[in-house]
């Protein structure tokens, strides 16, 4: 019971590596906020979860975490109910795969409103409330491709190497009030994500480069979130920890 007595908001907790981190978090003894990008499908998740876990304290929340009053809604929703987030995970995110040359404006600014304003927004409201408590941790969702870029991937990259620097820039900024901020960097997981935009023969060529040899389970992901959430990571800050698989690109 890593989390025992914690809070704990994860953006895009409806599926995926969200939901693997939520479901892993309540294993630990956290209270969570699961948030989708709709409430039908935040509260599809709690009562997914409620079947497995009827004794946890969930509360399913939709926010548009690019929308600033929709992020705020979403914190004073958690802070009326608990009084208190000891832990934030800015995971909610969306890809697509264009050549520039084919990239509208829209492409790429809805992209980086999600992925890197949207962490942005979260961490910034949810920062004013763990200064307060004096501690916190907050953990980005990051990528592979936030290290090494990507062919056709110029929107999701920059996001991603966003992301790492909001993180490592927070660290600074946010460690003298006692709040860590780390990310995780996932290699290719087997979510809704890669199904809609990872082809057959893309997967057989991130394979290759894989020492592991395949992608992950969602579930594979979550105890990394554990560790940096808990205090057990209370010496660890600004750390971009990749989960990949030793993915090389
Ligand atoms: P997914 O598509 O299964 O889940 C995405 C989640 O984000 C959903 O819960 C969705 O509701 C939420 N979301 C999307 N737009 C939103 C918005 N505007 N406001 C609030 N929530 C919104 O994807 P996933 O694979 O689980 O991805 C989760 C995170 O992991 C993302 O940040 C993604 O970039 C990152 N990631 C995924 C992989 C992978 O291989 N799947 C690899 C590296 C990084």
């Amino acid at each position: 019971m890593k989390l025992q007595g914690k809070t704990a908001i994860i953006t895009g907790g409806s599926r995926g590596i969200g939901y693997a981190i939520t479901e892993a978090f309540i294993r630990e003894g956290a209270r969570v906020a699961v948030c989708g990008s709709r409430p039908a499908s935040a509260e599809k998740a709690a009562e997914k979860l409620r079947a497995v876990y009827p004794a946890a304290d969930i509360l399913p929340l939709g926010v548009d975490v690019a929308d600033s009053s929709s992020v705020s809604l979403m914190v004073d929703a958690v802070m009326k109910k608990w009084g208190r987030i000891d832990i934030l995970v800015n995971n909610a995110g969306v890809t697509a795969a264009k050549p520039i040359t084919e990239m509208s404006d829209a492409d790429f600014t809805d992209m980086l409103n999600i992925n890197l304003v949207g962490p942005f927004l979260c961490t910034r409201e949810v920062a004013r409330v763990m200064i307060a408590q004096k501690g916190g941790s907050i953990i980005n969702t990051s990528s592979m491709v936030g290290t090494y870029g990507g062919r056709n991937q110029t929107a999701y990259s920059a996001s991603k190497f966003g992301v790492n620097g909001l993180t490592k820039s927070c660290a600074k900024e946010l460690g003298p009030f006692g709040i860590r901020v780390n990310a995780v960097a996932p290699g290719v997981v087997g979510t809704d994500m890669v199904a809609a935009s990872v082809t057959d023969a893309m997967m057989a060529a991130m394979q290759a480069i894989t020492p592991l040899g395949r992608m992950a389970d969602p579930k594979e992901l979550a105890g990394a979130y554990v560790y940096l959430a808990s205090d057990d990571a209370s010496f660890t800050t600004g750390m971009i920890l990749p989960v990949d698989g030793g993915i090389v690109m």
